[in-house]
């Protein structure tokens, strides 16, 4: 219905809602929940988290018709922490086997911690301490080593919700080497710099980082000349923005809010109003 209103007449839903859509039995009954209620039309992204069972779970997944399969290089939240380079590895070597589309979110997990103890043991809490804890090396370490393991294994790959110019020419050079991966950014890199964090807080606050003027200019004339392959949202409720201004900004923070509470978003999530597309529009683009 949130789409509807805005005139967006398909939207592609992320995995990491309740429960994690990480197998086909939970991608169809996500299928079959919004068939029954949705507006318009959607595609449903799939998931693989580490520890588990790749070499099942999959090819059963990739078989439900899912548009994508996404994973985190960095932690995302307790149920969903980082797919460090064994476990990718042979996951990509999987989606490969199966023609399937992987879709990475690159941040590198071993400098984000690294940065998070050095931040909370100098106290930093302020708003600025999010961008200190992804600076531009954390994600573009991450963008090439992802390009690099799916070149290895053949497998087609996104890199989603990219915030650097620096990872949209790798993309770019990856491409013209004869590499099918492409790159995705969203409005808020077009839209919004690292100094709007340091105002706003929570309310911008997203991972990766909002990055500075030069790469926020440079990202869009990349967008101009026709190197990022899609502009997509991937907003999700930021539990900081309603948990005030008391600082708290060295966590992740992000939550899918309209596919919660085993399948049923409750009454008060709907009067509220929650869900990606409300959020979106109370961001100050
Ligand atoms: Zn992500």
């Amino acid at each position: 219905m949130a789409a509807a209103s805005a005139g967006i007449t398909t939207i592609c839903d992320m995995p990491d809602s309740m429960p994690l859509v990480t197998s086909a039995a939970i991608m169809k009954r996500k299928i079959q929940y919004w068939s029954e209620r949705a507006y318009v039309d959607f595609g449903l992204h799939g998931g693989f988290v580490p520890g588990t069972d790749f070499r099942s779970l999959i090819p059963e997944l990739w078989n439900a018709d899912p548009s994508a399969l996404k994973t985190f290089t960095c932690f995302s939240e307790d149920i969903w922490p980082a797919m460090h380079d064994g476990e990718l590895l042979e996951a990509l070597q999987i989606i490969h086997d199966v023609e399937g589309l992987a879709m990475i979110h690159a941040e590198n997990d071993d400098m984000l911690t690294q940065n998070k103890k050095r931040l909370e043991e100098a106290g930093r809490k302020e708003f600025r301490s999010h961008l200190d804890w992804r600076p531009p090396v954390v994600e573009y370490e991450a963008d090439r080593r992802v390009i690099f393991l799916l070149r290895t294994t053949g497998t087609r790959g996104v890199l989603v919700h990219t915030s650097l110019p620096e990872g949209v020419e790798e993309v770019f050079r990856a491409r013209r080497a004869g590499q099918e991966v492409y790159v995705e950014t969203t409005p808020h890199y077009l839209y919004l710099e690292d100094k709007d964090m340091e105002k706003r807080g929570p309310w911008v606050k997203c991972s990766p980082p909002l990055r500075d003027k030069d790469r926020v200019l440079k990202i869009r004339r990349l967008l101009a000349q026709g190197h990022v392959d899609t502009v997509g949202s991937s907003f999700t409720i930021s539990q900081g923005a309603s948990r005030g201004r008391d600082g708290q900004h060295l966590e992740s923070g992000s939550r899918n809010a309209w596919y919660r509470d085993d399948l049923a978003p409750s009454d008060q999530w709907r009067q509220r109003g929650l869900g990606f597309f409300e959020q979106d529009r109370s961001l100050p683009l």
